[in-house]
């Protein structure tokens, strides 16, 4: 079954009103020209948004004839097989990320860690499946952007994000490894002035602008 996420920022409008959520119209995940159309009737997704109470939210689904199958339509604030709210789980892994036992975690909500930790781990991997993609481009915005955080406010990012430095100057050879400054620049294609950040006005060397940005 095809799944089609839509922006629904108010989870108790949806709930009482979904059909206003509801995209005008749907187009086949696989093939934009293929043209679906409404399955009449709805399906009940039971979610326990303050962990204890159950609410029964309706789904709606479209029908892709070429492709012989539906297409879900699921509000941003729910993932399947999944009775919180996906703010639930969130919330989980930013405690988690400050520090939080996911004990403690788990006892404000009233849940078995086991679970806490589930969603931790799904969230964890799918970060980690989405690095490939989001590093390239922090390295491109550093280079030209200034971050809004300071390294002591910031300082594990700070820290992370010059290890991946360091292992992308060794993955390409860079000829000064503790020179990330320098890897910023290159990948910035030199727009922020070598080795120290923007200090004064500098221009690059005609030695260092062979090695580096050739
Ligand atoms: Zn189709």
């Amino acid at each position: 079954m095809m799944r089609i996420s839509i922006l629904c920022s108010d989870f108790n409008r949806y709930l009482e009103c979904p059909e206003e959520f509801l995209p005008k119209e749907v187009r086949c995940v696989r093939d934009p020209s293929h043209k679906p159309h409404k399955h009449t009737g709805w399906s009940r997704f039971s979610l326990t948004p303050d962990h204890v109470t159950q609410k029964l939210i309706r789904l709606f689904r479209w029908f892709c004839p070429e492709c012989k199958e539906s297409i879900s339509i699921w509000p941003e604030f729910i993932l399947p097989y999944q009775p919180e709210l996906v703010e639930t789980h969130e919330q989980a892994v930013v405690e988690h990320l400050n520090g939080t036992s996911i004990t403690d975690t788990a006892d404000v909500i009233g849940y078995n860690p086991r679970t806490v930790s589930r969603w931790i781990k799904r969230i964890m991997n799918q970060a980690l499946l989405m690095a490939p993609r989001i590093i390239p481009q922090l390295l491109q915005f550093l280079a030209c952007e200034l971050l809004p955080l300071s390294s002591t406010i910031a300082f594990k990012a700070t820290q992370e994000l010059l290890s991946w430095l360091y292992r992308y100057a060794q993955f390409i050879e860079f000829p000064r490894l503790y020179r990330l400054m320098g890897l910023c620049n290159v990948l910035g294609q030199g727009r922020l002035i070598i080795w120290g950040g923007a200090i004064g006005r500098c221009r690059y060397s005609r030695e260092i602008t062979e090695i580096f940005l050739c």
